[in-house]
């Protein structure tokens, strides 16, 4: 069976790259009916967080990527790597090492100075009796001198590295603590991990990893290393161009569900599909589709996407997302009497979503709420004698006996003739009072919905 993991580390929020990582995690591990682990990779200590692992924990529920058991925590399975360590020392494939740090230092600007690498491996050949009594030890990996390691990556295809390249690298220190490279490689056989995918960033990783999984004589996983995300100018992602947590993302008003859309087709394709729902994701999802380009983050298409995904909600979730939001943000609570009015008036106001704080703000415009605040341009409408005549059009409307959209069309149409003006001098400042300068469907549909008595108030208001 498929194992894949998300194996984050904690040191702050989970960001957009991240979230990629692991929702092409999640897929691979769906589509195989197999499992999706996440393991926090918490070993260094001065950078790791509480906040941040909740952040990530966060991220992925509102994403809505389960993982399967309990995360786990890779500091708390120390001793585990640590056994390892031991267990190929006893094998010869690591040696311990008693190298100072400035012996270390002096070898390290020696191998720079000369242009060769520097490859930790000052004890490689040494006997430990040479050794101070009691003296500090790391331990080290013995690398391979010959021959190359090849790695079959499920993205970039076959790389090779010299193995002469590769250092001797420490795995367990010599506070006896283990390093990263070796955590993650003991971790991700317990956990029985059988596919990797990642960022290319530790495709550099892979080569060193790959030697410990060859000295323990354990099968190394199916690697995919995925090409990083960058800005629409194709420069590393910066904050304005979406480097952010995915919570980010949530406030400003994302659905999730476009938003794993959005990452799916931000490095993966299937055929010109740009709306791919998850179920169908799940059933697609395939490494061999996975680009080999950098993909470029583009906020527009993010925008279109989530209105399609804001369109496509049934009204009774729209409905309650809006709820929220506007006890959230004003402190407003709706009355049965206005979701009554947002149930007819919704879909209109989803034809032009974007973002759900539009969805939401426009969507106020159906509460009880007075006066109504308006907008500056919605204000400039209203300016002069405008108030005044809100006030006719107010008298006129409350001579409306059946509020129905025609009805009251029909009277405002022939207040405008009697007025000698043109139908849209009336309606342009209707609009302004009633919406406040929100945007909405066809206006006078939305004054049946938002009924006589409303209507008619917000005219009056004008005036008072
Ligand atoms: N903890 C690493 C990171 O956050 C991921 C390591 C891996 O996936 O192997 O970049």
């Amino acid at each position: 069976t498929v194992v894949t993991r998300f194996a984050p580390s904690p040191t702050g929020f989970l960001h957009i790259g991240g979230a990629r990582t692991a929702l092409y995690n999640w897929l691979l591990a769906r589509h195989f009916g197999g499992k999706f682990l996440l393991r926090i990779e918490d070993t260094d200590k001065k950078r790791s967080t509480n906040e941040a692992i909740d952040a990530i924990l966060e991220g992925m529920k509102w994403l809505e990527l389960d993982w399967d058991g309990d995360a786990i925590s890779q500091a708390g399975r120390a001793e585990r790597h640590a056994e390892i360590a031991r267990e190929l020392l006893e094998k010869g494939k690591a040696y311990k090492c008693f190298a100072t740090s400035e012996e270390l230092t002096a070898a390290r600007d020696a191998a720079r100075a000369s242009g060769g690498n520097f490859r930790g491996d000052l004890w490689r050949d040494r006997d430990e009796g040479e050794a101070p009594e009691g003296a500090p030890y790391s331990i080290r990996i013995r690398m391979p001198r010959e021959g190359e390691t090849t790695i079959s990556d499920a993205v970039q295809g076959k790389v090779t590295v010299q193995n002469s390249n590769l250092d001797d690298m420490i795995i367990l220190r010599s506070d006896g603590t283990p390093t990263y490279m070796l955590a993650v490689v003991v971790d991700d056989h317990d956990m029985g991990v059988t596919h990797i995918v990642r960022g290319d960033d530790h495709l550099n990783n892979a080569f060193r990893q790959h030697q410990i999984y060859e000295a323990m004589g354990w099968t190394p996983p199916v690697l995919a290393h995925i090409p990083l995300i960058h800005g629409p100018d194709g420069k590393k992602l910066s904050k304005r161009h979406g480097a952010l947590g995915v919570e980010a993302y949530r406030d400003m008003g994302y659905l999730p569900a476009a938003m794993r859309n959005y990452l799916l087709r931000l490095g993966w394709s299937h055929g010109d599909d740009e709306i791919i729902s998850t179920e169908q994701a799940i059933e697609w999802f395939s490494l061999e589709n996975v680009g080999k380009g950098a993909a470029r983050f583009d906020f527009d298409k993010l925008d279109n996407l989530n209105g399609h995904y804001i369109r496509n909600l049934n009204p009774d979730a729209l409905l309650s997302l809006i709820r929220n939001d506007l006890e959230k943000e004003v402190g407003h609570t709706l009355e049965t009497a206005e979701e009554e009015r947002l149930i007819k008036g919704l879909p209109a106001l989803a034809e032009r979503a974007k973002r759900m704080p539009d969805v939401t703000e426009n969507a106020s415009l159906f509460c009880n709420v007075r006066p109504l605040s308006l907008t500056e341009n919605a204000a400039k409408a209203l300016q002069g004698d405008m108030p005044a005549l809100m006030g006719k059009v107010a008298n006129e409307l409350e001579a409306v006996t059946d509020w129905e959209a025609s009805v009251i069309k029909a009277a405002i149409f022939s207040f405008a003739e009697a007025e000698e003006l043109k139908l849209g001098k009336v309606m342009q400042p209707v609009r302004a009072a009633v919406t406040g300068g929100r945007q909405c469907g066809d206006l006078v549909e939305t004054l049946e919905i938002l009924g006589q008595e409303e209507t008619i108030g917000r005219l009056r208001d004008l005036i008072a």
